[in-house]
């Protein structure tokens, strides 16, 4: 398979299901992926162990325009040129400006809170508007 067959087929399944089969999601972004990110990638995942970011998180990041995706950027995690895709779909993490393929954030995301580039912890920068936590402050002791 091509990368632009996969991808497309990353879609059509995003599109079909959300993120409901990962691990179909995982195989294809496999073909993708360099092997040496992909081990860096799921001990990150392992690592990761907990929920992710909730998907509505991923479906509120700013979209970018395919007018401002410059013909030499690539996404940082299959290292696929955007504009192979006739209809890139481009996200861009609002607090460090990394963009990502949807798709592949999408997956990430579902793992980790993390950019996949610099860390930055993406969820960290919600708390303003996140009032909910406040309660749970009284737990953060037990963790040291
Ligand atoms: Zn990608
Ligand atoms: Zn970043």
């Amino acid at each position: 398979m091509s990368d632009t067959e996969v991808r497309a087929q990353l879609r059509e399944i995003f599109r079909r299901e959300g993120l409901g089969d990962s691990t179909t999601v995982l195989q294809l972004l496999s073909q993708l992926i360099p092997e040496s990110l992909q081990e860096e990638w799921l001990d990150q995942m392992a690592e990761a162990d907990k929920k992710g970011c909730p998907e509505s998180f991923v479906d509120s990041l700013p979209r970018v325009p395919k007018s401002e995706i410059s013909p030499s950027s690539s996404c940082s995690i299959c290292y696929v040129n955007y504009l192979n895709d006739g209809y890139p779909l481009v996200v861009r993490l609002p607090h460090c400006g990394h963009d990502f393929d949807l798709e592949c954030l999408s997956v990430w995301f579902s793992k980790s809170t993390s950019c996949p580039l610099c860390r930055d912890d993406v969820l960290s920068h919600r708390a303003e508007v996140d009032t909910s936590q406040v309660e749970l402050e009284e737990d953060w002791g037990m963790y040291g």
